[in-house]
């Protein structure tokens, strides 16, 4: 039979075109600088167009990854393996790779990574121009249907156009999120044809509905810094407080609220946990701290991008604590004065819910904080700090940026990306169950596993034919 390819690549987004370029050398690593035959690699792809998704992120502007990047960055099922992975390709390395490759970059304050040009296109300029360099073919409208592997030497991936024959697969053919870019969740079937569980798919990074009632109806148009904790109805605001609060999900950040939900950082980095929790019927609830970041001596306004509010949340290790009734009441006791409770509440946060606060814990409208008996002062609190939010659905996969769950990460070698069903096939980007938050995360998971995948494949094919 004659062999096509050494490699084929599944998949022409950011992870395929990176495990392209990794099995190629063209990745700037120590090991790519041997003066052997490159390897024949052939990236495939559905659409007649590369790098779709790498076009519209970051608002058209590509944030191509972050300054500092920790496994606690993401959600998956095996963090340690992550660890390793992010390890082999850290961030830094990756800016390294597209600066050498003239695209220059800079930094917001909450470490995200963009090109000077503020324009995604340089981003995709690059990488198809080093594959361009690198002699690698990107064949469009080639619709991959199945991967059979025939015997211990071959795999056959077939495809709408015709068979392409290699000697081992690599699988980037990202998640379910925003599938008009190519994402329809191929890869999914392709890893369970070879004995590989899925991990049931809920959209992430996504706008999130919440039931009618909570304490935002309303307030559509409204931004505001927030802590949010996705943790079982029935938590109370002592347990948020107590050291060993350990809640599914954490972000601080800036959210918006629109006219049947919320969306922004904060809300998009707790939705996939909040969303997989609906799916599995467990009717979670979104806690709302709104003092935690709004606090009057806090370090938010810190962060803020040109006097607006930064496009991501702090950093887990970094995030301030859940709003204790100690730390409230001595905020309310400094700033408040003869002011009304809405009035005081007002001092840092929007009008709007300042007044429905105040509203809804029942104080009458006159009392200020200090004519407030120490129960009054509680309830302000908890209506301020322990807000619950009712997360009912989502945007849906076309407004997600990524996809959560997928193909264990626990399932691969976590040293070459390979199935440990079948060492010829590896896989990369965001088909596995690896998914950032918001800030350039998710191409730093492409950018890492891309190349984990392709100079392992490099050094396998290079020990088994000399
Ligand atoms: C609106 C939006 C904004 C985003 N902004 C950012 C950001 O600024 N920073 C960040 O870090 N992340 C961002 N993300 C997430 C990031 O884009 C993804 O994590 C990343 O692109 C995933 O790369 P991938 O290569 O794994 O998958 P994809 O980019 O989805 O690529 C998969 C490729 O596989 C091809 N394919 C699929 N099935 C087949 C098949 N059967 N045969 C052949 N080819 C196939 C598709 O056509 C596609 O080209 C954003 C996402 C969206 C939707």
């Amino acid at each position: 039979m004659t062999i096509d390819a050494d490699v084929l690549v599944i998949g022409a987004g950011a992870a395929g075109l990176f495990a392209a370029l990794a099995c190629a050398g063209a990745t700037h690593d120590a090991d790519a600088s041997d003066t052997d035959a490159p390897l024949r690699v052939v990236v495939l792809d559905a659409g007649k167009k590369p790098g779709l998704k790498i076009l519209v992120s970051g608002g058209g502007r590509c944030n191509l990854t972050n300054v500092r990047v920790e496994a606690s960055d993401f959600d998956t099922d095996a963090p340690h393996a992550l660890r390793a992975i992010l390890a082999e390709y850290p961030a830094r390395t990756a800016r390294a790779w597209f600066e050498a490759e003239g695209v220059s970059t800079y930094e917001e304050p909450l470490g995200k990574v963009f090109p000077k040009t503020d324009d995604a296109r340089t981003v995709l300029a690059a990488l198809l121009d080093a594959c361009r360099r690198a002699e690698i073919p990107i064949i469009g409208g080639a619709k991959a249907t199945a991967i059979d592997t025939l015997d211990n030497e071959t795999v056959v991936v077939r495809t709408e156009i015709r068979d392409y024959v290699a000697r081992a697969v690599i699988i980037a053919t990202g998640g379910l999120s925003l599938p008009k870019t190519g994402s329809q969740g191929a890869g999914y079937a392709f890893a369970a044809a070879i004995g590989h569980t899925v991990i049931p798919t809920v959209p992430a990074l996504v706008n999130l509905k919440l039931e009618a009632g909570s304490v935002l109806d309303g307030l559509a148009g409204v931004t505001l810094p927030v802590r949010f904790d996705v943790s079982p109805e029935g938590t109370t605001p002592e347990q948020r407080c107590g050291r060993k609060y350990a809640p599914d999900a954490s972000a601080c950040g800036s959210v918006l609220v629109t006219h049947d939900g919320i969306t922004g950082p904060a809300a998009f980095d707790v939705g996939g946990t909040a969303l997989r929790a609906v799916a599995d019927g467990r009717r979670p609830l979104i806690y709302a701290d709104f003092w935690a970041l709004a606090r009057p001596d806090g370090a938010w306004p810190l962060f803020a991008v040109g006097g607006k509010a930064p496009g991501a949340c702090i950093p887990p290790d970094d995030m301030p604590t859940v709003t204790s009734f100690a730390e409230f009441d001595a905020d309310m006791t400094r700033i408040a004065g003869a002011k009304s409770i809405a009035g005081a509440l007002a001092i840092t946060l929007p009008k709007t819910l300042a007044a429905r606060i105040a509203e809804r814990c029942g104080v009458p409208p006159g009392k200020t904080w200090s004519g407030c008996a120490e129960g009054e002062r509680r309830r302000v609190w908890t209506a301020t700090c322990h807000a619950p939010l009712r997360p009912i659905g989502s945007g849906g996969w076309d407004r997600a940026e990524v996809t959560s769950g997928g193909v264990p990460l626990g399932e691969l070698d976590r040293r070459t990306l390979a199935s440990r069903h079948d060492p010829r096939v590896r896989f990369c980007g965001e088909v596995v169950n690896v998914t950032g938050r918001l800030g350039g995360f998710n191409f730093q998971w492409a950018w890492s596993s891309g190349f984990v995948a392709g100079r392992s494949v490099r050094a396998a094919l290079r020990r088994r034919h000399g």
